[in-house]
């Protein structure tokens, strides 16, 4: 196999010299988790600290991170800007709760940071939600007076001005600052994390794709070299849960696409953005950036590409034509740097769910069997919280997160592939033509604007179309 096309992140935290072995021959656990990501690590994290004596083993097809966990812009963001969707999934009462504690996942992160010494550069500089365009503008508005309303107000509005200068680009017309929004460097915490489970007993294998899932009690996983046997499976797969045959349906692997400059921390001095905001617009194809200690700027750009059945390719690993787009999205938003190069550019898969909140619950109802996916976009922090249900799950618990309404719900379906695969494409058509005459100030044409209306929400909720 071709050595795989790495992020910044990657090339920055891993060296090459520190896999783990893969699996040959036969293996036993109590718990096996497929996947060294985020979700899985954190599960196998909370499963090792509340009970230690168990024994938990995590496979991972390539490199722990090597994922979306090792891809991603490393913001670190609550549930907040998504309390409408979790009003209509759990109830207003839930919907605060869950907000709350995926709020609340961003402080655990942090302390497990410091306890357990790794330096994943944390960094809490808020999360500023803009509009970049006449038609994004107040996209925020509707969540929050649905915030006001239920008592809670995690966004501060801040004026034209302060957002133009806070982001270092008048391009920047409004928005709202999340202050509780941090960053990360996704590739120091997400091969952190991996040595912090396995210090406390994990056994983790690298180079070991589970190939078959024989679905009885106890369950057996089938890898190229080996068979591991266990009470309980967590699948923590990310977008190629959507090639699981109970959840093709709930799942559709789509990319995101990232670029970076090298460090120019004297031009973000310049141009004033220096609290480590992390930013992004209010588009659907949305943009998102963030500076990094080392100074540059780490950019990107949600949902091109599009997996049939779950097959993710090399695109989606790394695309140039979708590496430009996302460059023009850069130039665009930042015009006071145009003469500033990108270096690095790279891709990963998003796992995005119905609704845009993710799923938890059993595999086609099998207690022994568990899975968390369709973060769409939002996972580095509510990952965190997914593991902790995971984890709840796995114990038992019979309150608290492993029975929110997140767990076994109805979050609706995709339509089947290939019909899903052909729709999104149109829809994804659609709403690139629209967005792009917005971005230059014209009115788009109705059968685009008819197309967009189709897409689901992602990391941020759909604007309504709002009369001017
Ligand atoms: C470019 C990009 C930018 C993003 N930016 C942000 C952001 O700024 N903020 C944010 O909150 N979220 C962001 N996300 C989403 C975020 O990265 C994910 O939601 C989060 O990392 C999910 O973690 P995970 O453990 O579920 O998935 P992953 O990290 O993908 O882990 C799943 C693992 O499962 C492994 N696997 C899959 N199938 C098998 C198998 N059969 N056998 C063994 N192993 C298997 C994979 O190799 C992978 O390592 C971004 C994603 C991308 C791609």
């Amino acid at each position: 196999m071709n050595a795989p096309h790495r992020s910044l992140w990657l090339d920055q935290a891993y060296t090459g010299s520190t896999d783990r072995p893969a699996l040959t021959g036969g293996d036993r656990a109590d718990v096996a988790i497929v996947g060294g990501g985020f979700l899985g690590l954190w599960t196998a994290i909370i499963l090792k600290e509340r009970e230690p004596s168990l024994d938990v083993v995590i496979i991972e097809r390539d490199i722990c991170g090597g994922g979306a966990s090792g891809r991603n812009g490393g913001f670190v963001l609550s549930w907040w800007p998504k309390l409408s969707t979790l009003v209509k999934l759990v109830g207003e009462r839930e919907a605060v709760e869950l907000a709350q504690a995926s709020e609340d996942a961003i402080g655990e992160i942090e302390a497990a940071c410091e306890q357990y010494t790794i330096d994943a550069q944390f960094r809490r500089g808020g999360w500023l939600w803009t509009a970049a365009t006449e038609v994004q503008r107040g996209s925020w508005a509707p969540t929050v007076e649905l915030c006001d309303r239920l008592g809670v107000h995690p966004f501060q509005q801040l004026s034209p001005e302060e957002v133009a200068r806070r982001s270092g680009s008048s391009v920047h017309l409004e928005g709202v600052l999340e202050p509780s929004g941090a960053t990360v460097h996704p590739g120091y915490l997400v091969r952190g994390m991996a040595r912090v489970a396995q210090q406390l007993g994990v056994r983790i294998y690298e180079h070991t794709p589970m190939v078959e899932l024989d679905r009885r009690e106890p369950a057996v996983l089938r890898t190229p070299n080996g068979v591991l046997t266990a009470d309980k499976v967590v699948l923590a797969i990310n977008a190629h849960a959507a090639g699981v045959r109970e959840l093709h349906r709930k799942i559709v692997a789509i990319t995101s696409d990232m670029v970076s400059t090298p460090p120019i921390p004297e031009r973000l001095e310049e141009i004033g953005w220096t609290g480590g905001e992390c930013i992004s617009d209010s588009q659907l194809q949305i943009h998102y950036y963030r500076t990094t200690t080392d100074g540059r700027i780490a950019f990107g750009k949600g949902g091109w590409g599009i997996a049939l059945g779950g097959r993710m390719g090399s695109a989606f690993d790394r695309d140039p034509k979708r590496a430009a787009d996302v460059t023009l999205g850069f130039r665009r938003l930042y015009p006071n740097l145009a003469d500033v190069a990108i270096d690095r550019d790279w891709s990963g898969p998003i796992d995005r769910s119905p609704t845009g909140i993710p799923l938890f619950g059993n595999l086609g109802g099998r207690p022994h069997l568990l899975y968390g996916a369709g973060f769409s976009g939002n996972g580095v922090g509510p990952a965190r919280l997914g593991g902790r249900i995971l984890a709840g799950m796995v114990l038992g618990d019979r309150s608290g997160l492993a029975v929110c309404g997140l767990v076994n719900g109805r979050p609706g379906s995709f339509p089947p592939d290939p019909i899903r695969y052909v729709g999104a494409h149109v829809v994804r058509t659609g709403v690139a033509a629209k967005e792009a005459r917005e971005a230059v100030g014209q009115e788009p044409s109705r059968i685009s604007e008819f197309l967009a209306g189709l897409a689901p929400g992602g990391m941020i909720p759909k604007k309504s179309k709002q009369k001017a």
